[in-house]
């Protein structure tokens, strides 16, 4: 039996998804907020640079894979407009069930489906955009996962990761004292949860860094790969396109 990380945890490769499921079945009422308060917002600005960087046209088909809590099908659904398609997809029904009642309020009508990003149910070469936030660390092969978006993009279409990466060295100190310390401290006091802000913290460091992003991206074939730091390396935007 293969085996894989759960954080720093080494578990059977099938059971890997079983526990982040866990994670997020327990997190995803109190995600948002949640998000908020880690990053004092500046997830809000990170995504709008992903927004600004995927430059959505009116008519794209956008999918938004493990999307959750949908805050970037709501901003795509606004831009590519009425004949245009953004499709929220996760594999967790309780973190899609938020982003449906997101998309609702908001008044757009977007298709959503439970999925797993290592077997993406849409054709070959369909959508303009594909992007991934703060998923693709949860995912068991994340070869596979990067594999399925690069398939189902149309030639000339792009993927964009927004990920946790590797933090600028001088501030390492630092960002573990409060992602260890912090953290979990926060996880329990406003969602009754330690455990799952641990494994955020764990899954963070297992990740791999933005060098190694970019060479997994170009190993299944994307290419004019790159990535933009932000926050110091908190977090790396990757951009690559199918060509
Ligand atoms: N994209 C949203 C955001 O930026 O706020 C949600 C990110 S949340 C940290 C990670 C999401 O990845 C969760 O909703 C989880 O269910 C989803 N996920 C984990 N493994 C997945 C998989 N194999 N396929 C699809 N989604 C997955």
């Amino acid at each position: 039996m293969s085996e894989t990380h759960f954080g720093f945890e080494t578990v059977a490769e099938n059971e890997k998804a079983k526990r982040v499921a866990g994670v997020f079945s327990s997190v995803a009422q109190k995600y948002d907020v949640m998000n908020d308060l880690m990053s004092a917002g500046l997830h809000r600005l990170w995504k709008k640079f992903a927004i600004e960087l995927a430059n959505v046209r009116p008519g794209q088909r956008v999918l938004d894979v493990a999307g959750g809590t949908a805050d970037l099908s709501a901003a795509f659904a606004r831009r590519v407009g009425k004949d245009g398609q953004v499709w929220l997809t996760d594999i967790n029904n309780a973190m899609l069930g938020v982003g449906r009642d997101r998309l609702l309020d908001e008044g757009i009508m977007a298709p959503v489906a439970q999925c797993d990003a290592e077997k993406l149910p849409f054709p070959d070469n369909y959508f303009d955009l594909v992007t991934v936030a703060f998923g693709l660390r949860n995912m068991t092969h994340k070869d596979v996962a990067l594999a399925e978006m690069r398939r189902v993009l149309r030639p000339g279409g792009r993927l964009l990761v927004l990920e946790f990466s590797k933090v600028w060295a001088p501030l390492e100190k630092a960002y573990d004292f409060y992602s260890f310390k912090v953290l979990p401290w926060l996880g329990e006091k406003v969602a009754g949860d330690a455990d799952s802000y641990r494994y955020l913290a764990e899954s963070i460091r297992m990740h791999p860094d933005q060098e190694t992003l970019k060479a997994m991206m170009e190993q299944v074939g994307l290419e004019r790969v790159e990535y933009f730091n932000l926050a110091a390396g908190v977090v790396a935007l990757h951009r690559g396109f199918k060509l």
